[in-house]
């Protein structure tokens, strides 16, 4: 595929190899699991157990079949011990339920015919729970609805992973070459799309994109691979859309050409898709990187949902006490204040950092235009953090801040330290 060169990013240091060359290895569930109730944007699923209630693995515990919601099931046998009110970092306030394991991973068995209609299709992926992979963290069973409302013709895998450490989309297609590309087709079927295409970061290894193409050829899709600089943010939906049909937006601009449907999913969410529709298996599981300077053993892991960030890096151990444990990418992830938090459906990553450079509001601009030259959507980072700390509301209006993606290229290349991206947010969220 042709590309159009990127304006602005980062050459970020990767540091993947580790994690990468490793296989994927599956956690075992935990004495305890901690399940919040919302595990994604929108309404609270109902509660459909209570204290004392017997439970089978995979079996709902709580129904999100009404309204903008999502289903959550247990990963494992057990007794709910208790439903208590929690405050998680990313998931924000909820019920959660925590459910002691009995070790007898006794199944729960749905009842579930064949199907393959795009009605059908979703109501599996919503009776399964399953959230959206990337950090939006929205019911999948909507974005599907809306991809199908679209008349999507174009599905793009977005295996473009381009921040330090994460690497679990490109373990995913190295090793479940066949599910990704089961549940491609099936979100293809569901959305009505003709055309698949995967982007791929260059540092990958060849043979990875050659398996997932070989894997689709055998279903008779014709996989379009497409490989992208791995300069951050290139990942970012936006930016590829820009950079993969530029010539389609330019045509549309000068009026008679036809904007291009696509919309992008992830190797998560195909696993996901594949698992619920075809095996009838819920979301209870996520494949996640764990790595960082502070720990021992890099790797991939399938993590049952709800397990305690502290049995995970105890799993993969740690060499030195970090200083700082994200969830989520480096760039965009959110840092926790304990290790009691458990996993949920939308974290792909568990980074624990020996050092982190501290911002605060005191930073200086030296005017040194080094955040211009990065940030990809052509915005002026330094103008737009000066105005929002005087809370200039009428400069802002031209600066053009809702085209900011929140990367955080400028404030990571910043001498001054300046903290831009909170600035921006911040002021986001001031004006609505
Ligand atoms: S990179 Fe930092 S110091 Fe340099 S112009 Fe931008 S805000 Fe100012
Ligand atoms: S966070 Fe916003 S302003 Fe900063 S580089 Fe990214 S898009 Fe540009």
């Amino acid at each position: 595929m042709m590309l159009k060169r990127p304006r602005g990013g980062l050459w970020l240091e990767l540091n993947k190899t580790t994690a990468a060359e490793r296989p994927i290895a599956e956690l075992k569930a935990p004495a305890r699991v901690y399940l919040p109730l919302k595990q994604c944007k929108g309404e609270t699923p109902s509660l459909l157990v209570g204290r004392g209630s017997r439970v089978l693995k995979g079996q709902p515990i709580a129904d999100g079949s009404h309204g903008l919601s999502c289903s959550l099931h247990s990963p494992v046998s057990g007794t709910v011990e208790s439903i208590v009110e929690y405050n998680h970092p990313v998931g924000g306030k909820s019920m959660m339920a925590v459910i002691s394991n009995d070790r007898c991973d006794m199944p729960y068995k749905a009842v579930q015919s064949r199907t393959d209609s795009a009605e059908g299709i979703i109501a599996r992926v919503k009776s399964a729970g399953i959230v959206s992979s990337n950090d939006f963290s929205k019911p999948y069973w909507e974005k599907l609805r809306r991809f199908r409302e679209r008349k999507v013709n174009t599905v793009i895998i977005n295996a473009v992973e381009v921040e330090p450490y994460i690497c679990s989309s490109q373990k995913i297609m190295d090793e479940l070459p066949d599910v990704t590309v089961a549940g491609l087709e099936l979100i293809m079927k569901c959305v009505g799309a003709k055309k698949a295409v995967l982007a791929v970061s260059d540092d990958i290894p060849e043979e990875v994109s050659r398996g997932m193409a070989e894997a689709a050829h055998l279903i008779d899709i014709e996989l379009t691979i497409a490989h992208i600089p791995p300069k951050y943010p290139n990942g970012d939906e936006q930016f590829l859309m820009r950079a993969l049909f530029a010539h389609e937006i330019e045509a549309q601009m000068k009026k008679g050409g036809k904007r291009p449907e696509v919309c992008f999913v992830y190797p998560q969410d195909c696993v996901n898709v594949q698992r619920a529709v075809n095996d009838g298996v819920p979301q209870i599981t996520r494949i996640i990187t764990v790595a960082g300077d502070a720990v021992t053993n890099p790797q991939n892991i399938e993590v049952p949902i709800g397990t305690k960030i502290s049995d995970i890096l105890n799993y993969c151990g740690l060499s030195f006490d970090p200083d700082r444990v994200v969830l989520g990418s480096p760039m965009r992830g959110v840092a926790i204040q304990s290790l009691d938090v458990p996993i949920t459906k939308s974290v792909g990553a568990v980074l624990a950092l020996k050092a982190a450079q501290r911002r605060n509001t005191k930073s200086i601009c030296i005017n040194c235009g080094k955040c211009v030259s990065v940030c990809p959507q052509g915005l002026l980072p330094n103008y737009i953090a000066m105005r929002a700390v005087k809370a200039d509301f009428e400069a802002l209006k031209g600066l053009n801040i809702d085209e900011c993606i929140e990367c955080g290229s400028c404030a990571y290349i910043c001498p001054g330290r300046m903290p831009i991206v909170e600035l921006i947010k911040n002021i986001k969220k001031a004006a609505i």
